[in-house]
């Protein structure tokens, strides 16, 4: 008879402690890779982030000794799973400072928890002449699925201007804000300028018009701590690939009280309680907005991340991303032509910049060649580029693995280019 192999560990939750990065680049497999002839240097951490060791081993466990779907099977494999997978669940929640884990469905990604919202509880509460009020610095996605939900509910998309400085209007939003609106949806920390609005704050003043505010938080949750009961957010969405997980995984935390109230925007197994062809009842939610089988193994990913993440002192990253922040902006204004949008004062390591001369996708390719990946385009934020009067532009995004360094390496490389000619 083969030896029985025992279920691997869920992997445990250490407490936190100290931050360096050469501690977490130790951990990191990829950054030790070269890239046309000269080491990796990750600048490229908006689009998606590079992933621990823990965070591959317990996916290789999870498919070695453990792979079972959840909940249906009555059998240890499946115990198993389901037990990882609700622990999963439970990390979520205590990683976003959520009441409960019943509060958080497992998404797909941002995109999807945004999607599964404005379907979901839009559908039921948005109507015609009702505002759903959206920073002009916003990703598509924090765009695009309001827009679908007013055509249909002939509810309406209403822009919050940016000032110079790429900063949400505070005067602005408190103008649009009044009876009408429904919604807010802001996100925590944007990807193309960096900008971290006072959420909590837009928040506060969006209740006291009854509106609801959803936060994405798709760049914020790798770069400082966060709480969504102290923000006091309706909804709160994050993708797992930004966060050191895998891609295909991602959390929708909504206030409990608010999660009673919304309709399935999927059916299928997984959401039902009993399926007759005269009736059909429903799981209670958070089931009810996961039809189907869930992303397991991207969870179990996402746990390891999360553990990895918080085995940090996450104030102590935030304090060494906004040194290198500094760093890299003085570095890059010694570049000539070279222009960094927004100047807000609240900013996650994010450097969007135009090099005079040169075309973003040009600046992309020729840092390439010299092993350094940032991204070129449009970031998915169309009108905030357009604030600026640009259609594209150059991203370097940091996360707390990158070093000064490599911000030395790619402004050398930018001098290189702009010397070239
Ligand atoms: N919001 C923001 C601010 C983002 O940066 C991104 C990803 N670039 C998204 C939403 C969408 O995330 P995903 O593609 O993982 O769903």
């Amino acid at each position: 008879m083969p030896a029985e192999t025992a279920a691997p560990a869920l992997p445990g939750a250490q407490p936190p402690g100290t931050f360096t990065p050469e501690q977490a680049r130790q951990d990191i497999p990829i950054l030790h890779r070269t890239v046309n002839g000269h080491p990796l240097v990750w600048l490229d951490n908006g689009a998606t982030t590079q992933k621990p060791r823990q965070v591959i081993e317990a996916l290789s466990a999870f498919y070695g000794a453990a792979n079972s779907n959840i909940h249906r099977g009555a059998h240890t494999m499946a115990r198993e799973a389901t037990e990882m997978y609700e622990a999963g669940r439970a990390a979520v929640a205590a990683f976003l400072g959520a009441e409960a884990p019943e509060s958080i469905v497992f998404v797909r990604g941002t995109t999807e928890a945004v999607n599964l919202v404005a379907q979901s509880w839009g559908r039921s509460n948005l109507g015609p002449g009702d505002d759903i009020l959206v920073p002009v610095l916003e990703h598509h996605s924090n765009i695009v699925p309001w827009q679908m939900i007013a055509k249909e509910t002939r509810a309406r998309v209403v822009p919050i201007p940016l000032d110079a400085d790429g900063q949400i209007d505070q005067k602005a939003y408190a103008d649009l804000l009044s009876a009408r609106t429904q919604l807010v949806a802001i996100s925590q920390a944007s990807n193309v300028l960096g900008t971290v609005p006072p959420v909590k704050e837009m928040t506060a003043l969006a209740h006291r018009y009854g509106a609801k505010v959803l936060v994405d938080g798709a760049q914020a949750v790798a770069h400082f701590p966060v709480d969504v009961t102290d923000l006091g957010a309706d909804f709160y969405a994050f993708s797992g690939h930004k966060l050191f997980a895998p891609t295909g995984i991602g959390a929708l935390y909504a206030k409990p009280e608010l999660l009673a109230t919304m309709n399935p925007w999927q059916g299928g197994g997984n959401m039902i309680e009993s399926v007759g062809f005269d009736r059909t009842t429903f799981a209670p939610p958070p089931h009810l907005l996961e039809a189907g089988t869930g992303h397991i193994s991207g969870v179990v990913g996402l746990l390891a991340a999360i553990n990895w993440l918080t085995s940090f002192d996450r104030n102590a990253i935030a304090a060494y991303e906004e040194a290198l922040m500094t760093y890299a902006q003085q570095a890059m204004a010694t570049v000539p032509g070279l222009d960094i949008l927004g100047a807000a004062p609240d900013r996650i390591a994010v450097l969007t910049f135009t090099l005079a001369g040169h075309d973003p996708a040009t600046i992309a390719d020729w840092l390439d060649r010299d092993g350094i990946a940032i991204r070129a385009g449009h970031h998915c934020a169309q009108p905030a580029l357009a604030h600026y009067g640009l259609e594209f532009a150059a991203r370097a995004s940091l996360a707390l693995y990158n070093t000064s360094e490599e911000v030395d390496q790619l402004v050398a490389s930018l001098r290189r280019l702009q010397q070239a000619g």
